[in-house]
């Protein structure tokens, strides 16, 4: 491997909550795991707003600010864990007199305002399950998501309302109740301030018992590799969230964090609401986009210790710091509180954890988990040595292993019994033993697909991946993705990766285009650093530098320039949409494509 491994020295005054691996997993039982939690008082059960919030109260630590949200306009509003404690019970409240119970499906359509966080926590204290949908969705995905999951309850602002529900309202017969936020429920017909509703709830309300297995959270998959699906987890779930954050985030109760994504998707819910309140620490929330002067200050004015982003927005920081500002990004910029960075959601290519390394003074700690998994299963630990370009090991608590593979790349399943990879380097599906809390119970109305994710006692991922010898996991892709050229079977990442190490290239997509002769060559789609010229010479360039990396049976045999990659609004390239566009072929759900209405 071209990249040294990293050593890193822990944060001076913080030693990481894993030191050492094999001695922490050993000891490891989600059943320790629980006992870290308080539980709701009586003994009545396992709420995860609870563990979020009212029991940093019953402790005496309500006066704690719990969230930092900073406005599009920069203002600040702080709320502490009692208000928030106050605001959820008066959401709860309102959620009761409105009839509207345990089981029913409560949806948020709402940007990174406070009263989204109001929202999703008082819907799981009043044991409703919560649906968080991502805000620039459009009207199609949205009422699609409506539907699909019984929405009972929407939680909105009027302008959303007004371009996205409105008209679809006569197909949504079972939305009981439409929330306004902020001004405007007078003027549309069948909705309600929720404002109002909340200022005349009273401001305690007692969980009912919750059972760990009462379901809390609803979340559709990003769709990158097909139509969304629904999966459904259950407050027992809490359990892994704040273990897990404790090993792969290293949160510590008094760090100041950042999570970058979205509430709409698993991680912006996993670990940028419930883990991180239920550490109690001060969760920094920005209601504004991507921008990376406004990323850079935000990490700077509000002292951020440890932040989790995502690959892309990593690499877009890389594109605008690179060349001439370079080095002036630390000195502009005081990151001096920034003490531990995690990324998830794609490969996190090698350049990008060493660029970490040079520019903000920190590795990138790269883990990988999905929204079935519901909590981070495999990564790189803070006390740990990194490898850049793996995605390091299962967390405490997770057994996984790779399968050998069959014909069409998933697990080969010969009378229902897999067979493990025992030789290292070898790739094949990566799969997991179930068991762990946050394990999704099911897919939303399609328990044959849930099914027939299981085998011989294996959840199987869908994605390729390997494993050294020291039992550090490498992402080959997904199992959907994986082309075969050749009779070698080429993952896109590693050759991504590759180009994208050279300094004209800020991101790649790659394909396989049907060759008779080949079965399939390997294509790229790359864009290019701005002020790069698409020229001829260039495409010659990257085609050689492909082969030098990667050898002429992996590397890419087209080239072509795009500066607009297709990706999901959780912000991962669309590799389906490129092959079907270069392929003529129907583009499939495009519900979750970035900047589709
Ligand atoms: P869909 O299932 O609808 O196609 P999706 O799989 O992108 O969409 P998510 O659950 O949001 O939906 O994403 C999980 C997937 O993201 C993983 O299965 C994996 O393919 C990819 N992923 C997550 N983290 C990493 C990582 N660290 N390295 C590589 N890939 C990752
Ligand atoms: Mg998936």
């Amino acid at each position: 491997m071209a990249w040294e491994t990293i050593r890193k020295a822990a944060t001076p005054g913080v030693p990481p909550n894993l030191v050492d691996y094999a001695q922490t997993c050993s000891d490891f039982t989600w059943s320790r795991a629980r006992h870290e939690l308080d539980g709701l008082p009586g003994g009545t059960g396992l709420n995860m707003a609870y563990e979020a919030v009212d029991r940093h109260v019953a402790t005496d630590r309500g006066g704690k600010v719990a969230l930092r949200c900073v406005g599009r306009d920069d203002t600040v509003e702080t709320v502490t864990y009692a208000e928030l404690a106050r605001r959820t019970a008066r959401f709860a409240n309102a959620l009761r007199l409105l009839g509207v119970g345990r089981g029913d499906a409560v949806f948020t359509l709402l940007g990174r305002c406070p009263e989204l966080y109001t929202a999703v926590l008082g819907t799981l204290k009043n044991t409703s399950v919560l649906c968080p949908l991502f805000s620039a969705f459009g009207p199609d995905p949205v009422e699609q998501r409506l539907q699909l999951g019984d929405a009972r309850v929407l939680v909105t602002t009027a302008a959303l309302y007004r371009r996205k529900v409105a008209d679809r309202r006569a197909s949504l017969p079972g939305l009981a109740h439409v929330l306004i936020v902020g001004p405007g429920a007078e003027d549309l017909p069948g909705t309600l301030s929720f404002d109002m509703l909340t200022a005349a709830a009273p401001d305690q309300f007692t969980i009912p018992p919750t059972s760990p297995e009462d379901t809390a959270l609803l979340h559709f998959t990003s769709g990158t590799t097909g139509a969304p699906k629904g999966a459904i987890h259950v407050h027992e779930a809490v359990v892994a969230h704040h273990a897990t954050a404790s090993y792969a985030l290293d949160l510590h109760p008094e760090d100041v964090y950042w999570c970058t994504a979205d509430p709409g998707w698993v991680t912006g819910m996993s670990y940028g609401i419930i883990a991180p309140l239920v550490h109690g620490v001060t969760l920094v929330v920005d209601e504004g986009d991507f921008d990376a002067r406004r990323w850079y200050r935000i990490l700077a004015e509000q002292r951020v210790g440890v932040w989790y982003t995502a690959p892309t927005a990593l690499r877009m920081l890389m594109r605008t710091t690179l060349g001439q500002e370079h080095h002036n990004v630390p000195a502009a910029y005081d990151l001096s509180a920034l003490r531990f960075v995690a990324s998830v959601g794609e490969p996190l290519n090698p350049e990008a954890v060493v660029w970490g390394q040079e520019v903000l003074g920190l590795p990138v700690h790269d883990n990988w988990w999905q929204t079935e998994t519901g909590c981070i299963m495999i990564a790189n630990f803070a006390g740990c040595e990194i490898r850049p370009g793996s995605m390091g090991r299962p967390v405490p608590g997770a057994e996984a292993t790779v399968l050998e593979r069959g014909e069409n790349g998933r697990a080969l399943i010969t009378d229902g019994r897999v067979t493990e990879v025992e030789t290292p380097g070898v790739e094949g599906e990566l799969a997991l033993r179930p068991g762990w809390p946050s394990m999704f119970r099911g897919y939303l109305h399609d328990k044959e697909r849930y099914e027939a994710t299981f085998a011989d006692g294996w959840y199987l991922t869908g994605d390729l991946a390997r494993r050294d010898e020291d039992g550090w996991y490498w992402f080959v892709g997904r199992a959907d993705d994986v082309i075969k050229s050749a009779g070698h079977l080429v993952g896109p990442f590693e050759v991504e990766s590759a180009l994208m190490e050279h300094p004209a290239v800020v991101e790649a997509g790659v394909i396989g285009r049907p060759d008779p002769v080949a079965g399939n060559i390997v294509k790229a789609f790359v864009s290019l650093r701005p002020g790069t010229e698409p020229t001829a010479a260039l495409e010659r360039e990257l085609l050689a530098f492909g082969r030098r990396r990667l050898g002429p049976a992996v590397a890419p045999r087209e080239i072509a320039f795009d500066q607009n990659l297709p990706r999901t609004r959780s912000g991962k390239v669309m590799r389906r949409l490129l092959r079907a566009r270069e392929l003529g072929l129907p583009t499939g759900d495009l519900s979750t494509l970035e900047g589709s209405t």
